[in-house]
């Protein structure tokens, strides 16, 4: 480790009292925009304390054999079976150093999801949390994961059924409790590729369901909408931009990781729903399929928009755009009137545009696709998606 992060380590440990005598920071693991990530050990580990249950669902599912290179090898031997389910407290645990410039309602607000989450499957439970004057640290147990980087390109199709199953297993959870995770991205997504599980971390961004602001035209129904959209659309039917534009100005929580904003975020929807992390999840699915990380690379919300109306195409981003009373409307050449399939979009990324998707996969790009639905009321639930049948793929 480096000079600098090794007086890091030294200053957390030294600031935090009781958080010295009970955890060594071995290393760091991550830093975010949040927060710094350490392994540290439990310095008061005893292996015949049953107080944690980390291998709840370790045998749901038998992981098939993963392929971590290219390479045309013999096939790597079957993992192991599972172990048998057993509750155990962790010896690792990963130390989550909330920055200090984070407000104190921000953190307490992860804190408290993460408590009121804790028991839910396949997500990150919160161990315990120590503070020091403005100092927060929140410890989780440590989780083994690899870097989406490094194994997305070689997933089979049964491997990616199982990374959704985990995933979606989490997010059906968490919006159970009226909760959106907000910021679902690979690097959110604890997977480890070997045993076939993974957990959803951060919270840090994380709300529960309901809104403060104004409603949004999206849950009316559509006639009451077009009544209230009609002088809207007859100011720019006559070209350009609404002369007196008699809408409020409108805030919405945009918070989110770019690239992986769903649609209604991107248009300041003012009543989102858990339906957003179903959409960034679809995000990464198009990843996989389409072997490109990151699939989506804009730089602001404007972009964005392009990006995805290059793939669904003028016509509906226009008619997604309206019912949350936004208008969209663009010259650009790449963005045609009704856009591509799915199944074309994937093809030319990998570039194989001749070659035709095996039945799995298009089993694979049908859940994608209701992912990827850009009306929220029409896209498929967490819930929902847990009984399609690409999450059944490999399971018995
Ligand atoms: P941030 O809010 O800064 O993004 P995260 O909670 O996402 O913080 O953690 C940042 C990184 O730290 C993660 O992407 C992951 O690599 C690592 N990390 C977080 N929690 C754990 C854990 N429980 N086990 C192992 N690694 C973790
Ligand atoms: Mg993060």
């Amino acid at each position: 480790a480096s000079s600098h992060v090794l007086h890091d380590m030294e200053r957390l440990q030294n600031c935090l009292p009781e958080f010295r005598s009970k955890y060594r920071l071995i290393k760091r693991i991550g830093e975010g925009t949040f927060s710094t990530v350490y392994k540290a050990e439990d310095l008061q580990y005893d292996r015949y304390d049953n107080s944690w249950d980390l291998d709840r669902d370790a045998d749901r599912w038998a992981p098939p054999p993963i392929k971590t290179s290219d390479g045309d090898g013999p096939p790597p031997p079957p993992p192991p079976p599972p172990p048998p389910a057993r509750r155990r407290r962790p010896k690792y645990v990963a130390v989550k150093k909330i920055y200090v410039t984070s407000s104190p309602s921000r953190i307490h607000n992860e804190l408290e999801l993460l408590h009121v989450l804790r028991g839910c499957q396949s997500v990150c439970p919160l161990i315990t949390a120590f503070r020091w004057t403005d100092q927060v640290v929140a410890v989780l147990p440590y989780f083994r994961h690899a870097d989406f980087r490094d194994y997305f390109r070689n997933l089979t199709v049964p491997q990616m059924a199982a990374y959704f199953r985990s995933l979606f297993t989490a997010l059906a959870s968490v919006h159970k409790h009226k909760i959106l995770h907000r910021d679902i991205k690979p690097t959110n997504f604890l997977y480890d590729p070997v045993a076939c599980r993974g957990v959803l971390v951060d919270f840090g961004l994380a709300e529960r369901e309901g809104y403060d602001g104004k409603p949004c035209v999206c849950h009316d129904d559509p006639a009451a909408r077009m009544a209230k959209l009609r002088p809207l659309l007859s100011s720019t039917a006559k070209g350009g931009y609404p002369r007196e534009d008699t809408r409020p100005s409108r805030r919405a929580n945009r918070a989110g990781t770019r690239g992986f904003r769903a649609p209604e975020v991107l248009f300041k929807c003012t009543e989102q729903t858990p339906k957003i992390d179903v959409w960034s999840a679809g995000v990464i699915l198009l990843t996989i399929l389409s072997r490109r990380f990151p699939f989506f690379n804009s730089v602001d919300d404007v972009e964005a928009m392009i990006e995805i109306a290059t793939i669904f195409g003028q016509r509906r981003m226009h008619s997604t755009a309206l019912l949350h009373g936004c208008m969209f409307e663009t010259n650009i050449p790449t963005v045609g009137r009704s856009g591509f399939s799915f199944e074309a979009i994937i093809q030319w990324s990998r570039d194989q545009p001749k070659a035709k998707l095996p039945d799995e996969e298009k089993v694979a790009v049908d859940f994608l696709s209701r992912c990827m639905e850009l009306d929220p009321a029409r896209r498929i639930s967490a819930e929902e998606a847990l009984h399609h049948d690409f999450l059944k793929i490999g399971l018995d």
